[in-house]
């Protein structure tokens, strides 16, 4: 597993820091390479339990290099103050075992407002943004009127590029919104507070990534949410703004020549979603509420209550297919340990045919599932170490995904905690 990558393969939360955690012990790096402080992995070891938001999960592992590549939406304030309470909990972060890539671009203080305003503008019809200034935040990166980490070095020419900035930026608060408009001040009493701190954690990715390399070191790259939130090959537009997906990792952390020998998909036993959009297995009412209880499925960046639902066998072979995952892991098997039967959603029907495919976005909206049921094992599983230990009804759940996925079940995490693992 020299150069192993993990990835949501639905609509994110599946247990991907959890399973980060547990596998940096065999890695000297570890790479979050797109998103931004909008991601919440939850992470439960001998430590204590966190919720990391853009720092790598590599970071609680003394030892391991952590990095933020070129790809990600870098958020000075979250980060700072992720990096402060991470500290205080005894955590050590120093240069040595933190850095950010100096291509990486800047979330700027105006992008979160934006964020909001534009979920204002949109009322009900909202994307249910996490309000982080992720989309405006790509959106500018890509018009190319953002700073990047890097300019920090030549403050002269970052002032310049900035009160560029500012002026054009200005035209939309003001103009479009009715917003407040920006000022000089404002932005330098920003760079004091936040963007020179960033300073001594900047590197050269490239050359970080490439020297590992060489030196046969082993590289991790940690995805933020899942298949189906990629902004190309998700439920468009109820996507991220960034590529959720394994191909993207070399390019987003900083060495596109890089080639991943291991592509590891995190699955959750059931589904969930956060925000709007489709979600064609969701269940509701006290079906729905007993399994978010069960699985206590509030955000970790937000606490906003998860929209829970049946395993979608659908969504899950698309989400296996486009991240090429090499293997899986099941997290939260556990949790479904109170079901009689266990609703799995193999089918959609689409208008009057059915179909196995995943669908174009446009007809997720009116897709139905068909609903079959597995039969549940009646027992507490969390204890379980071992696959033949594991009741038979609980195998055989785990045998008919991997069956209808065609990857392999390598992992199945049945507890929170970095030990509740078994390894097949
Ligand atoms: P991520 O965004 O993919 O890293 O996932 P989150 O951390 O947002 O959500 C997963 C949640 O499930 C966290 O609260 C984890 O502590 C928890 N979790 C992970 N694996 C398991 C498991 O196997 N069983 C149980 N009961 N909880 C788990
Ligand atoms: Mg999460």
């Amino acid at each position: 597993m020299k150069n192993c990558v993990i990835v949501g393969i639905n609509w994110g939360d599946e247990g991907k820091g959890r399973m980060v955690d547990l596998l940096t012990e065999d890695f000297d790096l570890v790479v979050r390479y797109q998103g931004g402080g909008n991601a919440g992995h939850t992470v439960v070891n001998e430590k204590g339990k966190f919720a990391l938001h853009l720092l790598p999960s590599g970071i609680l592992r003394p030892g391991v290099v952590n990095l933020l590549g070129p790809g990600v939406a870098l958020d000075a304030e979250n980060l700072l103050t992720e990096v402060e309470d991470l500290r205080s909990r005894g955590v050590e972060i120093t240069p040595d075992n933190l850095k950010i890539s100096d291509r990486a671009s800047l979330l700027l203080p105006w992008h979160r407002d934006l964020d909001a305003l534009e979920e204002q503008r949109l009322a009900e019809k909202k994307y249910g943004s996490t309000k982080q200034g992720i989309a405006p935040f790509y959106s500018d990166k890509y018009q190319k009127k953002t700073l990047l980490a890097g300019e920090l070095r030549y403050p002269e020419e970052l002032r310049a590029h900035l009160r560029d900035l500012l002026e054009w930026k200005n035209l939309t608060l003001t103009g479009v919104y009715g917003a407040e408009a920006y000022t000089m001040e404002r932005l330098d009493a920003w760079l004091r507070s936040y963007g020179e701190k960033l300073l001594p954690f900047l590197c050269d990715a490239g050359e970080l990534l490439s020297v590992a390399q060489k030196g046969g070191k082993h590289i991790l790259f940690e995805a933020q949410l899942g298949a189906l939130r990629d902004l190309d090959y998700g439920i468009y537009p109820y996507t991220t703004s960034s590529n959720t997906l394994a191909a993207y990792a070399p390019i987003g952390a900083g060495l596109p020549s890089l080639r991943l020998t291991e592509v590891l998909g995190v699955v959750k036993a059931y589904s969930t979603c956060v925000g709007e959009g489709p979600f064609v297995s969701e269940m509701f009412g006290d079906e729905a509420d007993r399994l978010r209880e069960a699985g206590a499925e509030y955000g970790a960046k937000t606490g906003r209550a998860r929209r829970v639902g049946a395993l979608d066998l659908v969504a899950t072979r698309y989400g296996v297919e486009v991240q090429a995952a090499t293997k899986l892991a099941l997290t939260k098997l556990d949790v479904l340990s109170y079901m009689e039967r266990i609703p799995v959603c193999v089918k959609y029907r689409v208008g009057d045919r059915e179909t196995e495919r995943f669908p174009f976005p446009t007809e997720l909206a009116a897709a139905q599932p068909v609903t079959e049921y597995a039969e549940g094992w009646g027992c507490d599983i969390s204890g379980v170490r071992r696959w033949e230990d594991l009741p038979r009804a609980a195998r055989d759940y785990v045998r008919r995904i991997e069956d209808a996925v065609n990857c392999p079940i390598a992992y199945v995490s049945v507890g929170a905690e970095r030990g509740s693992i078994i390894l097949r």
